[in-house]
């Protein structure tokens, strides 16, 4: 996931003070545009990744890159290997321990740094002898991995570490973690479905789940609510996401990060993002009146028609109990629960009615319906389709987005929207 690759060596903590409403979960992470926004995080008292740790995913490899010493890389099949580091290497655990007394200091009863120490985003772990001597084996980092993380959380007490269960970290440690170590667990094997309680990958979160839970005080979970591929056609995944926070309330998970488009725009981030933020609070929302609300406050002359489409769409999630995938192509949402007719009709009827609205709702429909016409030209192109004037209005809608900020990709792979237009427009003026 692209989150774990972002330069994210923070800056001081924010969050810990936001979230002191009576809420289901200690920790409200939502790594989305609509987040980001200061109003939306102090009213719904959520976190965000760029304000709330001072050492996040990987960036491991940022405190120690300028350091010559070849002891804190991991040896892996007898050989020296600079993708992974040696946990149980001395010179790695100093070189940690002095950047966050540079950093960060001791803490004080008030203020705690949080950070999240993990291995480099590969399956490898270091085989050393000392670290076999903790017990690592070829594909098991955990052992040596937690025994830096003991140390550290001892030597920093008022500091919060964490770790995750994720690649080489999956098993869980075989005694128990300090109070002040917490461990993210990933959630990348739990379908996103409305009903998921018949699948393998729901018996293996719960088994990871309960498993760490007998060492460890302190669960989060990372968690996907996005098509990666495609930022810019409308995802309903609201009702997939309530049935997985309900579950995590009831496994006592403590703190939940949900991976969002980053600083992306995705259409109906405004909206998804504020009832996903009242859902942390509260579960047992429900969904279709907040979304609702939410409309009817944000787009007051559109929001029946918009409501009745996206609702339609999360409806339907619930009666076919498709899977909502990560990285789903045009086809594979369209055998799941976008219908094309439907679409099209709808965005047409939109793009009249954004005619007749005002400022701030305009601005909004605006960036929509930059959006919904690259959902409609892969729409048309997937269906064959020969109406090149209807292409190329769409193309001109879509060639807007360099006016709107935060619409310059459309996946998290860095697809860039100016590349789409091209390749589609060549395509169209043959
Ligand atoms: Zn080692």
């Amino acid at each position: 996931m692209r989150v774990f690759l972002l330069s994210h060596i923070l800056l001081p903590l924010f969050a810990s003070c936001a979230a002191q409403a009576q809420t289901s979960f200690e920790y409200k992470g939502i790594y989305s545009p609509t987040n980001a926004e200061d109003e939306v995080r102090a009213r719904y008292a959520t976190n965000h990744v760029d304000y709330d740790w001072d050492l996040w995913g990987h960036n491991l490899k940022k405190v120690v890159e300028s350091n010559p010493d070849n002891a804190v890389y991991a040896t892996v099949a007898d050989t020296l290997c600079k993708a992974q580091f040696c946990f149980s290497s001395p010179q790695l655990f100093s070189i940690v321990e002095n950047y966050i007394l540079d950093q960060y200091g001791e803490g004080t009863s008030t203020y705690s740094a949080r950070l999240l120490i993990m291995p480099q985003d590969n399956k490898l772990a270091c085989t050393c002898p000392d670290c076999r001597k903790l017990g690592n084996s070829e594909h098991n980092a955990t052992p040596a991995v937690t025994q830096m993380l003991c140390r550290l959380a001892k030597r920093f007490p008022r500091h919060q570490f964490f770790t995750s269960s994720y690649h080489s970290t999956s098993i869980p440690p075989e005694t128990k973690l300090p109070d002040n170590v917490g461990v993210f667990i990933s959630a990348i094997d739990l379908p996103l479905r409305v009903d998921f309680s018949q699948t393998k990958g729901y018996r293996k979160f719960v088994g990871t789940v309960e498993a760490w839970k007998k060492v460890c005080n302190k669960l989060y979970v990372w968690d996907y609510e996005r098509n990666y591929e495609d930022y810019l056609t409308p995802f309903p995944c609201l009702r997939a996401m309530q049935s997985r926070i309900k579950l995590y309330r009831d496994l006592g998970i403590k703190g939940i990060f949900l991976n969002g488009s980053g600083d992306e725009y995705s259409a109906f981030d405004d909206m998804q993002t504020v009832v996903l933020a009242q859902m942390l609070s509260n579960p047992d929302i429900d969904v279709d009146a907040k979304v609702r609300e939410y409309f009817e406050n944000a787009y007051p002359t559109t929001a029946q028609l918009i409501s009745d489409y996206y609702l339609a769409l999360e409806n339907r999630t619930v009666s076919t109990n498709h899977v909502l995938p990560l990285y789903a192509t045009m086809e594979e949402l369209v055998e799941s629960y976008l219908n094309a007719d439907e679409f099209i009709e709808w965005r047409k009827q939109l793009d009249k009615a954004s005619k007749g609205t005002a400022k701030p709702e305009r601005t909004r429909l605006n960036y929509l319906l930059t959006a919904l016409s690259y959902t409609q030209l892969q729409l048309m192109q997937l269906q064959g389709s020969t109406d090149e004037d209807e292409m190329d209005d769409m193309i001109e809608i879509l060639r807007g987005h360099s006016e709107l900020k935060g619409m310059e990709y459309y996946s998290e792979s860095y697809g860039k929207i100016d590349d789409y237009i091209k390749k589609t427009s060549n395509k169209t003026a043959k």
